[in-house]
């Protein structure tokens, strides 16, 4: 799709960032405040560049696929919206503490964060929520059960005592949720069979692991994600592959570079 850059005084327009960032247009471009100075850009497009080196070049099949990436079976079942997860890597590195010389740099864990859209089917989904969901429904229906059993003993001297009824209730509640719990580990071993829980044992995921990715804030049994039926923007991708734009990657320096050997050793 053809977007047209449309801002006269960016300093980084065509770049990386803004082929990411700016993917929409300059209208819609986060960099494009006026709170953000140029040489921020600059900066913020230098950190991209490290970080895309991070990412494998397939790396945008995962949100374009139209097949959902979570079930066991390939090809997955077609593609019904994204699975939003947080991914996070150590590069590059980011110092920190290094004020007039005093105490060692410390070393950030997180270089690099990225929003990381899955291809998700529908019954994938599902049963990620139903896994998700439990918990909480079964905490109301602690509440629910905790008010009919103070209600039922309301008469004898024992729920009498000041807090004895809000202490039968939220005990209700806590074993309720952690029945809850079970039941939710229980669904996510049931369906382990036909679908990946967690992001990194989808088996397309091996070079990005190898790259030092990992889920930010990552859960015990399953992956942390939102879904949504749309990507975080509407043109977005790590690579962008519009040769409208000029190229200007170091890669691309260097091809031509090559290229050029080659001609040279022809004559
Ligand atoms: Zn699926």
């Amino acid at each position: 799709m053809e977007i047209e850059k449309t801002s006269t005084t960016c300093t980084v327009k065509h770049t990386q960032i803004c082929k990411f960032l700016g993917c929409d247009g300059c209208e819609k471009c986060t960099l494009n405040d006026k709170n953000v100075k140029e040489f921020e850009k600059q900066k913020v497009n230098a950190r991209w560049e490290l970080t895309q080196e991070h990412l494998p070049v397939f790396v945008d099949d995962f949100h374009e696929s139209e097949t959902c990436f979570f079930c066991k079976k390939r090809p997955g079942n077609p593609k019904d919206g994204y699975a939003l997860i947080e991914l996070a890597n150590p590069e590059p590195e980011y110092e920190k503490g290094m004020i007039f010389g005093l105490g060692n740099p410390q070393r950030e864990i997180v270089g690099s964060m990225i929003p990381f859209p899955v291809a998700i089917c529908k019954d994938c989904r599902k049963r990620f929520n139903l896994a998700e969901n439990f918990k909480f429904y079964s905490a109301i229906v602690g509440f629910i059960l905790g008010i009919i059993i103070t209600l039922i003993f309301s008469k004898t001297r024992f729920m009498q005592y000041g807090q004895v009824p809000i202490i039968t209730i939220l005990f209700v509640m806590a074993l309720s949720y952690g029945a809850g719990k079970q039941i939710s580990k229980g669904l996510i071993k049931k369906y382990s069979s036909e679908q990946y829980f967690k992001l990194f044992e989808v088996p397309e995921m091996k070079e990005m692991e190898e790259e030092g990715w990992f889920v930010y804030r990552e859960e015990a049994e399953k992956t942390r994600m939102i879904f949504t039926k749309k990507k975080p923007r509407e043109n977005f991708c790590y690579f962008s592959y519009d040769f409208r734009q000029p190229e200007g990657t170091e890669e691309g320096e260097e091809m031509s570079e090559n290229e050029m050997d080659t001609d040279i050793d022809m004559q």
